[in-house]
């Protein structure tokens, strides 16, 4: 229980983690503030409350002194702690560090870096050049776009098709232990760990050679055709123009980014806003229509109901029903057709 294997030194992680006993985390992105509270919750009178894991997002292996127990949630002085005792020893020129709540993190990490042990610090330019910081795919789209297109994966170079969400598969398997792990003292729990996250490795280990053996080269084949046809369709002259406009926003952030929408059209809520103010401007010189419904929500259920209807189709064409599910769908149809004939009756 020294930090030998794939934990984190105890007793310098459990004196930096006290230093910040009764200091909150601040959130400004909207996406998620739910999200990193969640798991403190059920936490009463339990020495831990979960792991902290920093593992390879390429290979998914768990990284030696790269787990930390958890004593309330997921804070950044456990994350920042677990990080930068993982990768100190690695000496790498490039890290893409990929964290569901990266955008949070990145912030005054390098003041949060200067508070732990010295042999964990690195200096400060050499860490700005060296980390880029982004969101895992499945993660990214509860972040708003001036957030999620900047710490997107899918616009750093070098990054490939990593996703990042490797991290939530070790999730899937190492769960199934939290239960058994939860009654034990801390000397057990600590090797039963330690075993599983070994095993784990081992297990991606042995498999590593399946998807190298066996590339699928008909799906390369496809995306490369697909590509060439983009190509061809876009224009040389177009394609120069966004190549360089891509090439200097890699560079320098600050350039027009060329992955981002500027113009964004108005909403369906936007409509709706637009037509009931114009309906009570009516109302208020004494216009009224003859009608219950007005115009624009009749519009609206007009478009729910194709709405339904779409959707429902898309479910009865969609395999074998079990009874339940063929009473839940015959009550939908019902309850449909009902709403159809009051549409038609105003
Ligand atoms: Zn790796
Ligand atoms: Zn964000």
């Amino acid at each position: 229980y020294t930090g030998l294997a794939y934990f984190v030194a105890t007793k310098p992680y459990g004196a930096h983690v006290l230093k910040f006993a009764s200091q909150k985390d601040v959130s400004t992105c909207s996406g998620f503030s739910a999200l990193a509270h969640a798991e403190s919750k059920f936490s009463n009178r339990l020495r831990a409350t979960g792991v902290g894991l920093c593992p390879c997002a390429h290979h998914e292996f768990v990284h030696p002194k790269g787990v930390g127990y958890l004593q309330k949630g997921e804070r950044f002085c456990n994350m920042d702690f677990i990080f930068f005792s993982t990768i100190i020893p690695l000496l790498l020129l490039n890290v893409v560090i990929s964290y569901n709540i990266a955008c949070q993190w990145k912030i005054n990490l390098l003041d949060r870096m200067n508070k732990l042990p010295e042999n964990m610090c690195i200096p400060v330019a050499v860490a700005m050049s060296v980390f880029m910081f982004g969101i895992p795919k499945f993660h990214a789209s509860a972040h708003d776009d001036g957030c999620s297109i900047p710490h997107s994966l899918n616009l750093m170079p070098g990054v490939g098709q990593t996703d990042g969400e490797g991290i939530e598969r070790n999730w899937a398997e190492v769960n199934q232990v939290a239960n058994s792990t939860k009654e034990m003292g801390p000397g057990a729990r600590h090797d039963t760990l330690d075993d599983h996250f070994g095993h784990h490795n081992w297990r991606k280990f042995v498999g590593l050679g399946k998807p190298l053996v066996a590339p699928p080269h008909w799906e390369c084949d496809r995306q490369q055709a697909a590509f060439q046809e983009f190509n061809l369709a876009v224009g040389a002259s177009y394609q120069n123009q966004l190549t360089a406009m891509v090439e200097s926003w890699e560079v320098d952030k600050t350039q027009p980014n060329p992955f981002t929408n500027k113009e964004c059209g108005i909403s369906e809520a936007d409509v709706c806003a637009h037509f009931a103010e114009q309906e009570k401007a009516a109302a208020m010189d004494g216009r009224f229509h003859h009608h219950d419904i007005s115009p624009s929500v009749f519009i609206t259920l007009g478009l729910s109901l194709e709405d339904l209807q779409r959707r429902l189709r898309f479910e009865i064409t969609d395999g074998v029903l079990s009874s339940h599910q063929q009473t839940e769908l015959h009550k939908r149809q019902t309850s449909l057709l009902k709403q159809i004939h009051r549409f038609w009756s105003v």
